[in-house]
């Protein structure tokens, strides 16, 4: 994923992130640490990151980190939750409207997939963590595809309007497709209200 790419994607994490919390009116409970690192952006030591424990109903405790570069104003984003599993595979079938209200905390060590339309979330230096609901990660998806089909030259107009029709349907409800989660730290999960998702070892 390109550094523009991922501009889009992070306007897009923040959003979705401050969307759920107060969607689910998480507690927040206290300043747990404070740590100053080197600003992937501009490589300055300049990036206050402060951590926050929170409450998450249906999720359980999670660390919410979030900061700002002092010289060049990048925010960092991640989120993690407290209790770590094994490396994982997490795969959620939507199968109806319903299914879009699951809850995906996604830290910035995981892989987001829809193989039915080939999209993906990344990893990277500047990767953000963030929390939304499987509806929120179609939105991200259908901003960065909105994106990329108008910004770059060498895409075809045909697969995008394709792609974002699909986009569009799923949203409303009328596609099944599936969500795939690969977490090499275990920090990431998918909370459906009724629904599990399937849980796959992750080879590392
Ligand atoms: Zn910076």
């Amino acid at each position: 994923m390109s550094r523009r790419e991922e501009n889009v994607l992070r306007t897009g994490a923040y959003r979705e992130t401050m969307r759920t919390l107060k969607e689910y009116e998480a507690t927040l409970l206290k300043k747990v640490g404070e740590i100053e690192a080197k600003c992937p952006a501009c490589g300055r030591p300049g990036l206050k990151i402060e951590d926050y424990l929170y409450n998450m109903p249906f999720v359980g405790d999670i660390i919410l980190s979030t900061g700002k570069c002092s010289y060049c104003g990048y925010r960092y984003n991640d989120v993690r939750v407290v209790e770590a599993k094994a490396p994982q595979k997490i795969v959620f079938n939507v199968e109806g409207v319903e299914d879009l209200n699951a809850l995906v905390v996604r830290a910035s060590t995981a892989t987001i997939r829809i193989p039915e339309i080939g999209g993906e979330i990344k990893p990277g230096p500047a990767a953000q963590g963030f929390i939304t609901t499987i509806e929120g990660i179609l939105y991200m998806f259908k901003d960065i595809l909105e994106f990329l089909c108008t910004t770059s030259s060498d895409v075809d107009r045909s697969v995008c309007e394709e792609k974002m029709e699909w986009i569009k349907e799923a949203i409303e409800g009328k596609k099944k497709f599936t969500l795939i989660m690969e977490d090499p730290d275990g920090v990431s999960t998918i909370v459906g209200k009724k629904k599990k998702p399937i849980i796959e070892p992750l080879e590392t």
